[in-house]
C-alpha cells in the first residue's frame, strides 16, 4: 500500500506504516503520527483508566486538526 500523502506529492515506493484512525488514509513512517490516548473505562469503581495507553495512529492533517489551539 502507498501512503496517501506521498502519492499526492508524487513520491513513489513509500512503505505504509498504518492508517490513519480518522479518515482512513493510509500513512508512512514520515506522514503518520503515533500517539498514545489513555483508554477510558467505564466499570464503575476503582481506576477509570487503564494502565498501559493505547496506540492510535493519525495522518498529519488529522493530527494537526485534532491538537488543542
Ligand atoms: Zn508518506
Ligand atoms: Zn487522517
Amino acid at each position: 500500500m502507498k501512503c496517501y500523502d506521498c502519492d499526492v506529492t508524487g513520491i513513489e515506493e513509500t512503505v505504509a506504516i498504518g492508517v490513519c484512525r480518522r479518515c482512513g488514509l493510509v500513512v508512512c513512517a514520515d506522514h503518520g503520527r503515533v500517539t498514545q490516548v489513555l483508554v477510558h473505562r467505564a466499570n464503575g469503581v476503582g481506576k477509570a483508566t487503564s494502565d498501559r495507553p493505547a496506540r492510535r495512529v493519525l495522518c498529519s492533517p488529522c493530527h494537526g486538526a485534532e491538537r488543542p489551539h
